[in-house]
């Protein structure tokens, strides 16, 4: 990250308002379309032979004996594992707490918007006062994000839409004409100062989380696994598995 000249950058995207008077340079942030994402993790979990993929099959609970969790169930059935993994974003604390468990992971609304310019519209990424701009290949323009605190409530509401248009354009005038082509919501799992919870259960061996990423799940993704197959495996961990660890962070109800 460098400090950039602002006439360079107004030079190289004519598009951004001229009412900004210094910038940052991030050459190594990167963006990824995430439904594409999935579809290639999906891909590829369906080509190895070793890997179960049951879609649209709902956990409700887990199975317990002596003192152990060795598997779930579900509306298919149970299902018998000696290690079970908790990642459930969201809806992890949901699933904690019918094993009497406090997991302070809530649901964090985010709203974005689309809008479709022409391909050669805004040639990098920007990002201003909490908001940001992401141009794909395509002339999509992606622009978020709002942070609400609302419940499991997915829907989209007019008064983001109005947020978010009006950051577009303040931070890209000429977005104003622009067709938006799309608005929806997430939900991100929040956990306090969004650190997240990767790590066996102490009070049921055979339980492990991997859950609570916030607004970084996917930047953390591959390290989150990582870590967590190490742990799981009894390897040396990538990171000091420490500040993760569940043991002292969950409460009792
Ligand atoms: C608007 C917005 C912008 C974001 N931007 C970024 C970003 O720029 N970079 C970044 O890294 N992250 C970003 N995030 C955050 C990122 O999406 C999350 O951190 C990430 O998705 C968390 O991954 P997860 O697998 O833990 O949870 P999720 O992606 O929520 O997946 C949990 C899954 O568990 C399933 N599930 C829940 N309950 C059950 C059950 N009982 N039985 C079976 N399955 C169940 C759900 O259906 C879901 O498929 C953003 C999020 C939003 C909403």
């Amino acid at each position: 990250m460098r400090v950039a000249d602002i006439s360079g950058v107004q030079n190289a995207l004519p598009v951004l308002a001229k009412r900004f008077t210094r910038a940052l340079h991030m050459p190594d942030v990167a963006n990824v379309r995430n439904p594409r994402l999935v579809r290639a993790l999906r891909e590829a979990l369906l080509q190895m032979s070793n890997v179960e993929l049951r879609e649209q099959c709902q956990v409700s609970g887990f199975i317990r004996e002596n003192g152990r969790i060795c598997g779930v169930q579900t509306k298919q059935g149970e299902l018998r594992a000696s290690k079970v993994v908790l990642a459930a974003g969201a809806w992890s604390g949901e699933l904690l707490a019918k094993l009497g468990l406090a997991l302070p992971v809530e649901p964090v609304k985010g709203q974005m918007i689309l809008y479709k310019c022409a391909d050669d519209f805004l040639p990098s990424m920007v990002l201003a006062n909490g908001r940001y701009a992401i141009p794909r290949k395509d002339g999509h323009i992606l622009v978020g994000s709002t942070l609400e605190y609302t419940g499991f409530d997915k829907t989209p509401t007019d008064e983001a839409l109005a947020s978010l248009q009006a950051s577009a354009v303040a931070l890209l005038p000429a977005l104003a004409d622009a067709e938006i082509v799309g608005h929806w919501a997430g939900l991100r799992p929040g956990s306090p100062e969004g650190i997240p919870y990767i790590g066996e259960v102490p009070e049921y061996p055979g339980l492990w989380l991997n859950c609570g990423h916030f607004r970084n799940g996917l930047v953390l993704a591959p390290a989150s696994c990582q870590l967590l197959a190490d742990l799981m495996l009894g390897r040396e961990p990538i990171v000091d598995p420490v500040p993760y660890a569940p043991a002292g962070r969950l409460g009792v109800l």
